[in-house]
């Protein structure tokens, strides 16, 4: 009996090595771009920076010649990251303005070659999408010469990719102009080159006026309520959601959810009709960068066999925040976006609240919304040694925050992924959420009978429920210690790898080619 199951496994084994081995064969030659607004850690604002840098290191791991192309900002430090000039790039607009742009190129962890688009006029300001909460009117002026630029490079270097791969609204016009590059009869390679559009937050469209039309080389025909059209101004998100040949979000449940209003933004019936070209996969989590066992940031390391080190943590957050130092309090960690996605809605009812009426302790790092930012400043007055709260950006402070907290709060109105939560699993620091895209397909809700999960999650979005979580969650701090403990055990082991999604995005490539050969 034994020595059939181990024939049968083994066989088994063998059948996945040769299907990959064939995958592989294929893949090989496979060149994908990237086009995108962001891409960590030259510029970041949220996951879609993370998910540009770590899904193409793991899809180079797997043999495919993949490439980034991003815009040059201001505040990227070409010094500190190496750039080296590559000259300049002739791009005509479709207007038949030609814009000169320099490109540099740089090498990103993991082997990854990145290009960077320099156009002053466009990149040369404060802020990737706004100046301080004021958003710049022509993005699609900026991003839709980045698109352009990008095509360029490619054509410049004779390096033709079988794929772009474009991310949100800033890079979702680029299907559509390879689409009218192939309806006028372009040919320079890239009429092969197939499109997938990965939507991170379809919240997020990019209208615009429809005068940029004609810079980006659009013809009126992409201008209707089946293209780009929408009440009356050009849609550059919808746009991407029907000429893109196939359309990604960041989550099977998002996808679900998206497919419906209101969390389509009035788009799930461009989802609804893709059929099977629109679908969800989980990004990953960078485990190289977020690693307890081996993170500069922290000052003790520590792992699922021991979590001494983790103690140490918590009193070191605690006295890096100004909190009592007390390892008996359950200390809730939260580092965010400050943006009614986020729940900021219901903490500002909620938190006060809790502080009143529970033994806990909060640490809270986040920016953005600068009432957001007010209301926090506020309750740390009111609540001082109790609730501390840092606002800015660090990337070193918020692996400590993860490190440091028992539980990291994250109760988003809505999620596509989510990454923070991901994160905090590794760090031990279980997560409080709101059952929501990402966030119902990586936290295992506890189990009371049996100590089993890996968080807390509540499932309307109200804060009545909101509250109800997090005294369970502190009560069984207090009650139930070795649930606890089982529950960050759990936590630590879990794992989402990018090599995982990386497969399903190769085959989402291979369709893609495919369609296009
Ligand atoms: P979103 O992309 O919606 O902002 P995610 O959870 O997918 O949310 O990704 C957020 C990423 O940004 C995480 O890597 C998180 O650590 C980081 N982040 C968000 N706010 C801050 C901040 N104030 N300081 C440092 N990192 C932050």
């Amino acid at each position: 009996m034994e020595e059939d199951r181990s024939a049968s496994y083994s066989m088994g084994v063998q059948k996945d090595r040769n299907k990959v081995e064939r995958h592989m064969a294929a893949t090989a030659e496979r060149r994908v771009l990237f086009v995108a607004s962001e891409c960590a850690p030259f510029a970041k604002c949220g996951g879609l920076g993370d998910v540009v840098a770590s899904l193409p290191k793991a899809l180079r791991r797997s043999g495919v010649d993949v490439r980034v192309v991003i815009p040059l900002y201001a505040s990227i430090d070409r010094a500190h990251y190496a750039l080296v000039p590559e000259g300049t790039c002739r791009v005509r607009t479709g207007a038949g303005e030609v814009n000169e742009c320099e490109i540099f190129r740089a090498t990103a962890d993991g082997g990854v070659p990145v290009w960077f688009v320099g156009h002053d006029r466009f990149f040369a300001r404060n802020g990737i999408y706004d100046d301080h909460g004021q958003a710049y009117s022509d993005h699609a002026f900026r991003f839709g010469l980045l698109c352009m630029a990008a095509a360029q490079v490619c054509r410049d270097r004779k390096w033709i990719p079988d794929v772009m791969h474009v991310h949100d609204w800033p890079t979702a016009v680029l299907p559509a102009m390879l689409e009218a590059w192939r309806n006028n009869g372009r040919s320079d390679g890239l009429e092969r080159t197939g499109s997938v559009l990965t939507i991170h937050n379809q919240a997020y469209q990019g209208y615009s006026h429809s005068s940029a039309l004609p810079y980006l080389g659009l013809d009126e025909s992409f201008y209707t309520p089946e293209g780009f059209e929408a009440y009356g101004q050009l849609n550059l998100l919808k746009g991407g959601i029907v000429f893109a040949d196939e359309v990604t979000t960041v989550s099977p449940t998002y996808a679900k959810e998206i497919r419906q209003e209101p969390l389509g933004c009035g788009l799930s019936m461009y989802l609804r009709r893709r059929g099977e070209t629109f679908g969800g996969i989980l990004n990953g989590a960078d485990y190289d960068v977020w690693n307890p066992e081996m993170d500069e940031h922290i000052p003790a390391a520590f792992g699922a066999h021991s979590l001494i080190g983790k103690g140490s943590c918590k009193r070191a957050l605690q006295e890096e925040m100004g909190l009592q130092v007390d390892a008996t309090v359950p200390l809730f960690g939260m580092v965010t976006r400050l943006a009614a996605q986020k729940g900021t809605g219901l903490m500002r009812t909620v938190l006060p609240w809790v502080l009143h009426e529970m033994q806990v302790q909060l640490a809270v790092l986040g920016s953005g919304d600068p009432a957001d930012e007010d209301f926090f400043r506020r309750l740390a007055q009111e609540a001082p040694g109790r609730l501390a709260v840092n606002i800015g950006y660090s990337e070193a402070l918020s692996h400590r925050i993860q490190a440091g907290a028992d539980f990291f709060l994250m109760p988003s109105e809505f999620e596509p992924c989510g990454l923070s939560q991901m994160y905090a699993l590794r760090y031990a620091a279980l997560p409080l959420v709101h059952a929501t895209g990402g966030l119902e397909d990586t936290v295992a809700q506890y189990n009371e009978a049996e100590g089993a999960g890996t968080g807390f999650k509540f499932y309307s979005f109200t804060a009545q429920a909101f509250h109800d979580v997090f005294g369970w969650a502190v009560s069984t701090w207090y009650d139930r210690p070795s649930h606890i403990t089982r529950m960050r055990e759990r936590a630590m082991e879990e794992r989402f790898d990018w090599e995982a999604s990386a497969q399903h995005y190769l085959e989402v490539y291979e369709r893609v080619a495919a369609k296009r050969r």
